[in-house]
């Protein structure tokens, strides 16, 4: 049975059956448990919730939630602000590079903040969930449960069936405790993602979906229908070249297994990952201004909107955003290329990056007016 951390102004010790024991009679690694302990935190006390109620409200409602990706504050703060501009429910996704580039400690911090921040602009009843993008262990899971994640995704996707569901399983009956929301991958996505890499895409089987879900004991699944991670989706092969612009033009997402999905588990969340559009402006103006991003290309809006209608209730968007805030650095830094105060450029950047989270959420998913 454990006992309880007391703590002073200017002691710990840990009571036991009444017994105050001073934290130094007590061996390293029980010390160890016991002060990891004390910093745990469960998101419901940083203000943040788990996907449950936004999923299901936004099978009901026809739209989806949108899921961005942040490392830093710019791009925190645009996406709380267009979220609370528009009052719509969001995920903060954090990556496996984002914990390596930002911290995972300060990330959660920032999501606490995010909260507060979000009162501050006039969001009443702000619905924000921190969710842990591309999860690849139980271990990094559980982490993210005990320091104030609501939601996790555990991609086991390139195992084998059967592994795949027993890691998944060993994930959703950890944060389940914690009323932590769990997202599962069946079938594999192309592209590149941080450390997430695939050379060929593999279109979930319709079959198998049912058996995965119940035995896994998932909340949602993330399904491979043609998306891709990263900015250059598609390789030119792949696409026609509209013979006006000369750009390329991808493969249709396959709504056909998306639909046979969707009759399999009726209601269920589906999720969609590497579902950036790589607008052309953006490409545009890199390329006019020293960049060199040839061939870029996205998932046209149009058919994420129309998957948003669908069983897909969480849209992930990353790319489009580092597009935005690249494209706006590069602008000003080839304009004024005197300019050195990083507020000078991460500050319009961080202006375009508003105004692209606000036109996903308002023109492509929907979930504008979803969170009063
Ligand atoms: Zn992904």
């Amino acid at each position: 049975m454990l006992g309880g951390l007391l703590k002073n102004s200017s002691f710990l010790s840990w009571v036991d059956n009444k017994k105050h024991i001073p934290l130094q009679k007590i061996n390293n690694s029980f010390k160890l448990n016991i002060i990891y302990l004390a910093i745990m935190v469960n998101y419901k006390d940083l203000g943040l919730v788990n996907t449950r109620e936004m999923f299901a409200k936004a099978v009901d409602g026809g739209y989806a939630i949108p899921a961005f990706n942040f490392n830093n504050m710019e791009q925190l703060q645009a996406i709380i602000k267009a979220c609370a501009e528009t009052k719509s429910p969001v995920i903060l996704q954090v990556s496996s590079g984002a914990r390596k580039y930002a911290n995972q400690t300060l990330l959660r911090y920032m999501a606490e903040g995010a909260v507060e921040y979000a009162k501050e602009l006039g969001w009443e009843h702000p619905q924000i969930c921190l969710h842990l993008d591309h999860g690849d262990t139980f271990e990094l899971c559980k982490s993210c449960v005990d320091f104030g994640f609501s939601s996790v995704m555990i991609d086991g996707s390139s195992l084998p069936y059967e592994e795949n569901i027993a890691l998944t399983k060993k994930v959703v009956e950890y944060a389940h405790q914690f009323d932590v929301t769990v997202e599962a991958e069946l079938g594999v996505l192309a592209g590149v993602e941080d450390d997430v890499v695939a050379e060929e895409s593999h279109y979930t089987k319709p079959e198998e979906v049912i058996d995965f879900a119940t035995r896994s004991g998932c909340d949602s699944l993330a399904i491979s229908i043609g998306t891709s991670h990263g900015a250059y989706k598609f390789k030119p092969e792949q696409c026609t070249r509209d013979p006006q612009t000369g750009r390329l033009v991808p493969p249709p997402l396959a709504f056909d297994v998306l639909a046979e999905i969707e009759k399999k588990l009726p209601g269920f969340p589906i999720v969609l990952h590497g579902s950036s559009s790589v607008p052309q402006e953006y490409v545009d103006i890199i390329n006019a201004n020293g960049g060199n991003m040839p061939d870029a290309v996205g998932v046209p809006e149009e058919q994420l909107r129309r998957a948003a209608k669908s069983a897909v209730c969480k849209i992930n968007i990353d790319s489009d955003s580092r597009l935005a805030f690249t494209a706006a650095v590069r602008k000003v830094l080839a304009e004024k290329p005197g300019e050195f105060d990083p507020r000078k450029y991460c500050g319009p950047a961080r202006d375009e990056m508003v105004k692209l989270y606000k036109h996903k959420i308002i023109e492509v998913l929907g979930s504008d007016g979803k969170a009063e």
